[in-house]
């Protein structure tokens, strides 16, 4: 069968490759592919940046966004033939940890996880796969479109537990919310945000007409500078990653404020600031500043309510293109307008 391939570490060597069928034990689902959604760790692993082939081989099949549909499910199974279903991404350490014993993979204590797709393990962007159950997302049928956005949604809302646990210490509800960036994960995050009640603002670096409809379609403002706010932010959720607004939102923060970081930083760029000026900031503020990666099962079950939730049309119109698997580099390439991209089997 074929599967998108490349060799970590390397970069040029994406390809469709032939590669065997995969072999369900007695206790896994075998899924058809039906989308593989791309993002920025998909980018920096083609480049060569990112990314382990699973231990003895050389090549990693790319994909931990997915959608597929169960072929055939072992005795007993919750699943069935023709269900949707999304698979988790990372894979508990072998140890294992406390967290990953409690289920909490995404708090891995000493980093043995394995990643599909990403780290160590087979990704989801191959005609079928397998899946144990335990790692396995139903996905409701009304979400065939666009089912392909729970992975990325399960991010933010593993991003919003966090956030919704330091706010409910707080003697008061924080009210302003700032997004920072309008691409999948800042318009997911700009979404469960009004699911939440809070007043949302996103910030774009530039104009997009279509990013600026949807975010003003959430009933949030849409904004291109940080001095276009009503007032200091209490919550920020950074999705951008861009070092000198990761420093600048810090500041921009309420007293008290809670900022979540959510985006990798891509390249060396330096940034200069005054650490002591910026730590004076944090102390005398009460700031919360903290970063977040990844999801367990509780986060995707959040992330499929608040889908189920959207507005009519919302997550259709995120993803702006959908490129057949032959066609798999023009998916890579940057165009005007992109939010999401998924890579689609016929
Ligand atoms: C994925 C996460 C993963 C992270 C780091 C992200 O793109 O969505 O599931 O933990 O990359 O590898």
């Amino acid at each position: 069968m074929r599967a998108l391939t490349v060799e970590p570490g390397k970069s040029e060597t994406l390809a469709l490759s032939d590669v065997p069928e995969p072999e369900p034990d007695s206790d896994a689902l075998l899924v058809k592919a039906l989308a593989v959604g791309l993002c920025g760790t998909d980018r920096e692993i083609i480049e060569g940046g990112h990314g382990s082939a699973p231990a003895g081989e050389r090549s990693l099949v790319l994909g931990h966004e997915s959608l597929g549909e169960v072929l055939k499910a072992p005795a007993g199974s919750s699943f069935k033939a023709g269900d949707l279903v999304v698979g988790i991404v990372r894979r508990p350490d072998p140890a294992p940890c406390a967290a990953c014993a409690a289920g909490e993979w995404d708090m891995c204590q000493n980093g043995e996880f394995t990643e599909r797709g990403i780290k160590g393990a087979h990704g989801f962007a191959s005609e079928r796969f397998t899946l144990r159950e335990r790692f396995a997302v139903a996905v409701p049928t009304q979400l065939r479109e666009t089912g392909i956005l729970l992975e990325p949604t399960s991010i933010v809302a593993k991003a919003w537990e966090q956030i919704d646990r330091i706010a409910s210490h707080m003697p008061y509800r924080p009210r302003r919310v700032l997004v920072t960036g309008a691409g999948p994960i800042g318009l997911l995050a700009a979404l469960m945000g009004v699911q939440r009640h809070y007043d949302v603002s996103v910030l774009d670096h530039s104009l997009h007409e279509n990013k600026s409809k949807l975010v003003r379609e959430l009933g949030a403002h849409y904004c291109l500078a940080l001095d276009q706010l009503a007032g200091p932010p209490e919550i920020v959720v950074e999705c951008t990653g861009a070092a000198q607004l990761v420093i600048d939102v810090c500041r921009a923060s309420s007293r008290n404020g809670i900022v979540c970081l959510t985006g990798l930083s891509g390249g060396q760029r330096a940034v200069q600031f005054s650490a002591g000026s910026f730590n004076n900031d944090l102390v005398l503020e009460n700031d919360i500043v903290f970063g977040t990666v990844n999801a367990n099962m509780r986060h995707y079950q959040a992330a499929l309510d608040a889908l189920q939730r959207a507005p009519k049309g919302y997550l259709e119109a995120m993803i702006t293109r959908r490129v057949t698997i032959e066609r798999f580099a023009e998916a890579f390439e940057k165009k005007p307008g992109d939010i999401k991209t998924t890579l689609e089997w016929t």
